[in-house]
Protein backbone atom coordinates (compact mmCIF):
# COMPACT_ATOMS: atom_id res chain seq x y z
CA UNK A 1 0.00 0.00 0.00
CA UNK A 2 1.31 3.24 -0.84
CA UNK A 3 1.09 6.00 1.83
CA UNK A 4 0.12 8.97 0.34
CA UNK A 5 2.13 12.46 2.27
CA UNK A 6 0.14 15.69 2.60
CA UNK A 7 1.38 18.87 2.13
CA UNK A 8 2.26 19.18 6.20
CA UNK A 9 3.55 15.82 6.04
CA UNK A 10 6.19 16.19 2.83
CA UNK A 11 7.03 19.77 5.04
CA UNK A 12 7.51 17.68 8.17
CA UNK A 13 9.88 15.10 5.35
CA UNK A 14 11.82 18.71 4.41
CA UNK A 15 12.71 18.94 7.33
CA UNK A 16 14.23 15.34 8.16
CA UNK A 17 16.05 15.36 4.94
CA UNK A 18 17.80 18.85 5.96
CA UNK A 19 19.12 17.31 9.09
CA UNK A 20 20.36 14.19 7.05
CA UNK A 21 21.57 16.85 4.63
CA UNK A 22 23.68 18.68 7.48
CA UNK A 23 24.80 15.36 8.45
CA UNK A 24 26.12 14.61 4.83
CA UNK A 25 28.03 18.04 4.51
CA UNK A 26 29.57 17.72 8.00
CA UNK A 27 31.09 14.18 6.96
CA UNK A 28 32.01 15.60 3.89
CA UNK A 29 34.15 18.52 5.37
CA UNK A 30 35.88 15.82 7.78
CA UNK A 31 36.63 13.07 5.79
CA UNK A 32 40.79 12.63 5.60
CA UNK A 33 42.80 9.92 4.87
CA UNK A 34 43.87 8.10 8.54
CA UNK A 35 39.68 8.70 9.66
CA UNK A 36 38.24 5.46 10.71
CA UNK A 37 34.35 4.83 9.46
CA UNK A 38 33.44 4.89 12.99
CA UNK A 39 34.82 8.24 13.32
CA UNK A 40 32.28 9.58 10.54
CA UNK A 41 29.50 7.46 12.38
CA UNK A 42 30.04 9.55 15.15
CA UNK A 43 30.45 12.73 13.78
CA UNK A 44 26.97 12.23 11.71
CA UNK A 45 25.23 11.04 14.85
CA UNK A 46 26.30 14.22 16.72
CA UNK A 47 24.94 16.12 13.76
CA UNK A 48 21.61 13.90 13.88
CA UNK A 49 21.03 14.41 17.64
CA UNK A 50 22.26 18.13 17.75
CA UNK A 51 19.60 19.08 15.70
CA UNK A 52 17.11 17.47 18.20
CA UNK A 53 16.53 14.16 15.23
CA UNK A 54 16.78 10.52 15.39
CA UNK A 55 19.33 8.56 13.05
CA UNK A 56 16.92 6.08 11.41
CA UNK A 57 19.25 3.53 10.61
CA UNK A 58 21.09 2.88 14.27
CA UNK A 59 18.72 -0.25 15.68
CA UNK A 60 16.60 -0.36 12.67
CA UNK A 61 16.68 -4.87 12.27
CA UNK A 62 19.40 -4.46 14.23
CA UNK A 63 21.26 -2.26 12.63
CA UNK A 64 24.29 -1.21 14.96
CA UNK A 65 25.39 2.17 13.43
CA UNK A 66 23.64 5.71 12.67
CA UNK A 67 25.81 5.17 8.90
CA UNK A 68 25.96 2.63 6.65
CA UNK A 69 29.91 3.21 5.18
CA UNK A 70 30.60 0.65 2.52
CA UNK A 71 33.99 0.80 1.10
CA UNK A 72 35.50 0.21 -2.41
CA UNK A 73 33.73 -3.33 -3.78
CA UNK A 74 31.33 -3.14 -0.51
CA UNK A 75 27.79 -1.76 -2.09
CA UNK A 76 25.65 -1.11 0.60
CA UNK A 77 24.89 -1.45 4.47
CA UNK A 78 28.61 -1.35 5.33
CA UNK A 79 28.61 -1.23 8.92
CA UNK A 80 31.16 1.54 10.33
CA UNK A 81 34.57 0.02 12.32
CA UNK A 82 37.28 1.66 14.28
CA UNK A 83 39.17 -1.14 12.41
CA UNK A 84 38.11 0.20 8.94
CA UNK A 85 41.25 2.96 8.50
CA UNK A 86 40.79 5.13 5.02
CA UNK A 87 43.40 5.10 3.03
CA UNK A 88 43.84 8.44 -0.10
CA UNK A 89 42.15 6.92 -3.17
CA UNK A 90 39.61 4.90 -1.20
CA UNK A 91 35.89 4.95 -2.82
CA UNK A 92 33.46 5.62 0.18
CA UNK A 93 29.32 5.06 -0.06
CA UNK A 94 28.31 7.07 3.22
CA UNK A 95 24.23 6.19 3.68
CA UNK A 96 22.07 8.16 6.40
CA UNK A 97 18.63 8.90 7.26
CA UNK A 98 17.59 10.80 10.03
CA UNK A 99 13.99 10.88 12.06
CA UNK A 100 12.29 14.59 12.15
CA UNK A 101 8.44 14.40 13.81
CA UNK A 102 8.22 10.80 13.10
CA UNK A 103 9.39 11.17 9.41
CA UNK A 104 12.03 9.66 7.86
CA UNK A 105 14.72 11.03 5.09
CA UNK A 106 17.25 8.69 3.55
CA UNK A 107 19.86 9.62 0.91
CA UNK A 108 23.80 8.75 -0.04
CA UNK A 109 26.72 10.20 -1.42
CA UNK A 110 29.85 8.20 -2.85
CA UNK A 111 33.06 10.55 -2.15
CA UNK A 112 36.64 9.39 -3.10
CA UNK A 113 39.16 9.82 -0.22
CA UNK A 114 41.38 12.38 -0.44
CA UNK A 115 39.48 14.07 -2.87
CA UNK A 116 38.61 13.39 -6.66
CA UNK A 117 41.87 13.86 -7.82
CA UNK A 118 43.10 10.76 -5.68
CA UNK A 119 40.79 8.71 -8.22
CA UNK A 120 42.22 7.53 -11.57
CA UNK A 121 39.48 8.94 -14.39
CA UNK A 122 37.93 4.97 -14.42
CA UNK A 123 36.89 5.50 -10.65
CA UNK A 124 35.77 9.46 -11.33
CA UNK A 125 33.22 8.42 -14.56
CA UNK A 126 32.14 5.82 -12.49
CA UNK A 127 31.21 7.84 -9.02
CA UNK A 128 30.08 10.45 -11.19
CA UNK A 129 27.57 8.62 -13.54
CA UNK A 130 26.14 6.85 -10.77
CA UNK A 131 25.29 10.50 -9.35
CA UNK A 132 24.04 11.75 -12.87
CA UNK A 133 21.70 8.86 -13.01
CA UNK A 134 20.08 9.33 -9.81
CA UNK A 135 19.23 12.97 -10.80
CA UNK A 136 18.19 11.36 -14.10
CA UNK A 137 15.61 9.59 -12.05
CA UNK A 138 14.64 11.95 -10.14
CA UNK A 139 13.98 14.18 -12.77
CA UNK A 140 11.12 11.46 -13.51
CA UNK A 141 9.13 11.96 -9.98
CA UNK A 142 5.96 14.20 -11.64
CA UNK A 143 2.66 12.99 -10.90
CA UNK A 144 1.70 11.01 -13.84
CA UNK A 145 4.98 9.38 -14.73
CA UNK A 146 5.21 5.72 -14.21
CA UNK A 147 8.07 3.81 -12.10
CA UNK A 148 9.29 2.60 -15.24
CA UNK A 149 10.51 6.10 -16.21
CA UNK A 150 12.30 6.44 -13.57
CA UNK A 151 14.18 3.20 -13.76
CA UNK A 152 14.72 3.46 -17.82
CA UNK A 153 15.79 6.82 -16.87
CA UNK A 154 18.63 5.48 -14.53
CA UNK A 155 19.52 2.06 -16.30
CA UNK A 156 19.93 4.28 -19.74
CA UNK A 157 23.09 5.67 -17.84
CA UNK A 158 24.58 2.81 -16.27
CA UNK A 159 24.23 0.91 -20.00
CA UNK A 160 25.99 4.24 -21.94
CA UNK A 161 29.11 3.57 -19.61
CA UNK A 162 28.94 -0.54 -19.65
CA UNK A 163 28.52 -0.35 -15.67
CA UNK A 164 26.47 -3.24 -13.68
CA UNK A 165 23.53 -2.38 -12.94
CA UNK A 166 22.72 -3.47 -9.38
CA UNK A 167 18.88 -5.05 -9.20
CA UNK A 168 18.70 -6.77 -5.86
CA UNK A 169 18.78 -4.16 -3.95
CA UNK A 170 16.36 -1.14 -5.06
CA UNK A 171 14.72 2.69 -3.93
CA UNK A 172 11.66 2.80 -1.81
CA UNK A 173 8.63 4.72 -0.70
CA UNK A 174 9.30 6.32 2.15
CA UNK A 175 7.59 8.31 5.42
CA UNK A 176 6.78 7.03 8.65
CA UNK A 177 8.64 3.70 7.68
CA UNK A 178 12.38 4.18 6.46
CA UNK A 179 10.66 1.91 3.57
CA UNK A 180 7.55 1.95 2.04
CA UNK A 181 5.76 0.97 -0.73
CA UNK A 182 6.21 0.97 -3.68
CA UNK A 183 9.83 -0.35 -4.44
CA UNK A 184 11.47 1.68 -7.27
CA UNK A 185 13.96 -0.57 -9.34
CA UNK A 186 16.95 0.98 -10.74
CA UNK A 187 15.70 -0.51 -14.38
CA UNK A 188 12.37 -0.84 -16.33
CA UNK A 189 11.02 0.44 -19.12
CA UNK A 190 9.52 3.83 -19.77
CA UNK A 191 5.59 4.09 -19.71
CA UNK A 192 5.18 0.85 -17.72
CA UNK A 193 4.68 0.64 -14.03
CA UNK A 194 2.60 2.34 -11.46
CA UNK A 195 1.40 5.81 -11.59
CA UNK A 196 3.10 8.20 -9.63
CA UNK A 197 0.78 10.56 -7.94
CA UNK A 198 0.93 13.97 -6.26
CA UNK A 199 1.89 12.99 -1.96
CA UNK A 200 4.16 10.09 -3.12
CA UNK A 201 7.28 10.52 -1.66
CA UNK A 202 10.27 7.95 -2.73
CA UNK A 203 13.72 7.27 -2.27
CA UNK A 204 15.76 6.82 -5.48
CA UNK A 205 19.07 4.85 -5.13
CA UNK A 206 20.96 3.67 -8.28
CA UNK A 207 23.75 1.57 -7.69
CA UNK A 208 26.55 0.66 -10.23
CA UNK A 209 29.31 -1.50 -10.47
CA UNK A 210 32.55 -1.05 -12.55
CA UNK A 211 32.11 -4.99 -13.22
CA UNK A 212 29.46 -7.21 -13.32
CA UNK A 213 25.82 -6.50 -11.64
CA UNK A 214 25.70 -9.35 -9.42
CA UNK A 215 26.26 -8.85 -5.32
CA UNK A 216 26.65 -11.44 -2.40
CA UNK A 217 26.42 -10.51 1.53
CA UNK A 218 28.99 -10.96 3.84
CA UNK A 219 28.90 -13.52 6.58
CA UNK A 220 28.01 -10.40 8.86
CA UNK A 221 24.81 -10.14 7.67
CA UNK A 222 24.49 -6.63 6.45
CA UNK A 223 27.04 -5.78 4.46
CA UNK A 224 26.84 -6.44 0.30
CA UNK A 225 29.75 -6.76 -1.66
CA UNK A 226 29.97 -7.04 -5.54
CA UNK A 227 30.23 -10.54 -6.53
CA UNK A 228 34.12 -9.92 -9.01
CA UNK A 229 35.30 -7.78 -6.37
CA UNK A 230 34.84 -4.73 -8.71
CA UNK A 231 34.52 -1.23 -7.30
CA UNK A 232 30.78 0.18 -6.55
CA UNK A 233 28.69 3.60 -6.13
CA UNK A 234 26.04 4.72 -4.87
CA UNK A 235 23.58 7.74 -4.66
CA UNK A 236 20.35 8.47 -3.07
CA UNK A 237 17.86 11.06 -2.80
CA UNK A 238 14.22 11.46 -0.78
CA UNK A 239 11.63 13.39 -3.14
CA UNK A 240 8.39 14.20 -3.17
CA UNK A 241 5.95 14.33 -5.76
CA UNK A 242 4.41 17.77 -5.76
CA UNK A 243 2.40 19.97 -8.22
CA UNK A 244 5.78 21.97 -9.11
CA UNK A 245 7.65 18.76 -9.83
CA UNK A 246 10.17 16.86 -8.30
CA UNK A 247 11.16 18.48 -4.45
CA UNK A 248 14.63 16.65 -3.48
CA UNK A 249 13.51 16.80 0.36
CA UNK A 250 17.64 16.15 1.24
CA UNK A 251 18.94 18.19 -1.42
CA UNK A 252 22.86 19.70 0.45
CA UNK A 253 23.63 23.14 -0.15
CA UNK A 254 25.34 22.56 -3.88
CA UNK A 255 22.57 21.05 -5.42
CA UNK A 256 18.82 22.10 -6.13
CA UNK A 257 15.84 21.21 -4.36
CA UNK A 258 13.82 22.13 -7.43
CA UNK A 259 15.92 20.22 -10.25
CA UNK A 260 12.53 20.61 -12.29
CA UNK A 261 12.56 24.61 -11.98
CA UNK A 262 16.43 24.89 -11.53
CA UNK A 263 17.98 22.65 -13.22
CA UNK A 264 20.39 19.82 -12.69
CA UNK A 265 23.29 20.07 -10.87
CA UNK A 266 26.43 20.15 -13.05
CA UNK A 267 29.33 20.59 -11.43
CA UNK A 268 29.79 16.92 -10.60
CA UNK A 269 29.98 16.38 -14.23
CA UNK A 270 33.07 17.87 -14.32
CA UNK A 271 34.91 15.11 -12.07
CA UNK A 272 34.22 12.84 -14.65
CA UNK A 273 37.19 14.48 -16.50
MG1 LIG B 1 19.81 5.12 2.18
MG1 LIG C 1 17.10 4.05 0.90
Amino acid sequence: MIIRKSSDEIAAMARAGAVVARAHEAVQEALRPGMSTLDLDRLAERVIVGAGATPSFKGYRGFPATLCTSLNEQVVHGIPSADVRLDEGDVLSIDCGAIVDGFHGDSAVTLVVGGDAAASREVRRLVAATRDALWQGLQQVHGGHRLGDIGAAVQAVADAHGYGLVREYVGHGIGRALHEDPSVPNHGTAGRGAQLSQGWVLAVEPMFNLGGARTRALEDGWTVVTADGSLSAHWEHTVAVTPEGPWVLTARSDEPAWPWTDGLPASYLAAAG
